[in-house]
């Protein structure tokens, strides 16, 4: 089954850029005779808001596209994640990290030459708290952050392929390959668990995509580097790759990236000014 889906994260006002995506993923799906899922990512609890999740439906509904319900709120689904935490934590693949911002901004101050600072999360983690023996002996430590060790995990060597059926920020496009390496190198040990969190972006957005069964996921460029360990964690809890769609980021009259802040550009603005979806549809399409 052809199916894709829109995540937002309930967390603010959806902007031109997330009805673009929805768009997309709804169209692609139509065509295809396939499938449309929504996802609220509300895994966030400090910064979600109920009143945000309404006004994804509103602003979806006004948009025209329909999706099945119940919708999958990851707020529900703890326990899943916690399961799969404890899996890659007895398999040895992660660590507990202790280092503020700060530490990190200060370790990673110092780079190698020709090394990349910056990876999918920002800074990559100068790997202050990997252990250096063997993996810690024991139970899950809960309420801690926890980290991917990529050096330990992958062999430099090792193959990764996902299929892109759009393209990355440079136009990568059809079968993109990347090593091991590439991922120690240029991504490093993300997070999965935090302190406050059930799970971190990466392994719940893995996780969900494979249990509602997404065949193609769609989103923003600004994720097209991410995918890299996404692929890695698929490998690593068996989980199938799906076919990625990145499309381009839709920008202000400055060319600068639409956030969630820019209150102007929600589409509940426009909504109430009077525009109608078709008139919106013509401005983010042109
Ligand atoms: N929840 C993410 C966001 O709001 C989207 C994640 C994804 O599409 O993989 O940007
Ligand atoms: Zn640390």
């Amino acid at each position: 089954m052809f199916r894709t889906r829109f995540a937002p994260s309930p967390t603010g006002p959806l902007h031109l850029g997330h009805a673009y995506s929805a768009i997309l993923a709804y169209d692609m799906a139509a065509a295809a005779a396939g499938q449309f899922l929504l996802r609220i990512e509300d895994i966030d609890t400090s910064r979600a808001r109920e009143h945000w999740e309404t006004q994804i439906y509103d602003d979806l509904s006004w948009l025209g596209l329909q999706w099945p319900i119940p919708v999958m709120r990851q707020s529900e689904r703890t326990s899943v994640y916690s399961e799969a935490l404890s899996r890659l934590w007895d398999m040895g693949a992660l660590y507990p990290c202790t280092c503020s911002r700060r530490d990190i901004f200060e370790a990673a101050s110092a780079p190698q030459e020709g090394v990349p600072v910056h990876g999918p999360d920002g800074l990559i983690y100068p790997s202050t708290c990997r252990p250096t023996g063997p993996a810690t002996e024991g139970p899950r430590p809960i309420a801690a952050t926890l980290r991917l060790n990529v050096q330990t995990l992958l062999v430099p060597d090792e193959q990764f392929s996902f299929k892109e059926t759009g393209s990355g920020p440079e136009g990568q496009t059809g079968i993109i390959r990347f090593s091991g390496r590439q991922v120690m190198a240029e991504i490093g040990d993300v997070v999965l668990a935090r302190q406050s969190m059930a799970a971190a972006y990466h392994l719940a957005v893995v996780l969900d995509d494979a249990a509602q069964g997404v065949s193609h996921v769609v989103r923003g460029q600004d994720l097209f580097e991410a995918t890299k360990i996404h692929v890695v964690l698929q490998r690593l809890l068996g989980l199938p790759t799906p076919i990625y769609h990145h499309h381009r980021l839709i920008r202000d009259e400055s060319g600068k990236r639409l956030a969630k802040r820019d209150d102007a550009r929600a589409i509940s603005a426009f909504r109430l000014e009077g525009l109608t979806a078709t008139e919106l549809l013509e401005k983010i399409m042109s």
